[in-house]
């Protein structure tokens, strides 16, 4: 079957692939972490619950509907679906959501601190700001609730004592997300351990902002 999103078919395979590269990134231990992308307006493709990412097989998906009630698939839904729903109910532009517990921007998180200090070039034009949502329990509405006044200004949120949220265009793009928040986590490990960082200041951080809107609006 054909959504506008790509085929069902190749959006199993994009769950399989990705879960695949984040359990290799290290950023999916055990069973943990999950995945989903749209497949039409009605239906979320997503990846069930006590999985391996590294062994999951594209008939083991699960389909639900906006609210979470499961349409199609033999195994349970991932408990942190609502997570998911919250980021497509609120943001019509995301296409894939990806959930992964990182372990350096995790550890931030653990630290009770975001990733929002302007100290990579890169990472504020494509991340901007990472904000930390406040602590809830996993697998609760608590959750979904508690990144819901990040949702409509951030593409990627860190969560914190738990992990971090990306979504995106397509499976790809919330995938890239992820890489670059733990890539940018690193780095301001990384500088803060070094004891001398220079975070950029107001102009060049301006500059940068503006390049951001640009970009964004040449994506979307
Ligand atoms: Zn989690």
């Amino acid at each position: 079957m054909t959504s506008g999103y790509g085929s069902e078919v190749e959006l199993r395979r994009g769950l399989v692939r990705f879960g695949r590269g984040l359990s290799r990134l290290g950023f999916m231990p055990g069973t943990s972490g999950n995945l989903s992308v749209r497949l039409d307006e009605e239906r979320i493709l997503a990846t069930p619950t006590g999985r391996s990412k590294a062994l999951l097989r594209s008939d083991e998906m699960v389909v639900v509907d906006p609210e979470g009630r499961q349409l199609a698939g033999s195994l349970r839904v991932t408990s942190e679906i609502g997570m998911h729903l919250a980021i497509y109910r609120m943001r019509p532009d995301a296409i894939a959501v990806i959930h992964s517990h990182p372990p350096i921007a995790t550890g931030f998180a653990c630290s009770g601190r975001p990733l929002d200090e302007p100290l990579c070039s890169e990472a504020v034009m494509t991340l901007g700001v990472v904000p930390l949502a406040p602590y809830a329990t996993t697998g609760t509405d608590d959750l979904a609730a508690s990144l819901e006044p990040l949702i409509p200004e951030h593409s990627a949120i860190l969560l914190a004592n738990h992990g971090a949220v990306t979504f995106g265009g397509d499976l790809l793009d919330a995938y890239l997300k992820m890489e670059t928040v733990e890539h940018f986590a690193h780095i301001c490990l990384v500088a803060h351990q070094l004891g001398s960082r220079r975070p950029l200041e107001g102009r060049a951080v301006d500059q940068l902002r503006e390049a951001r809107e640009r970009y964004l609006a040449n994506v979307h």
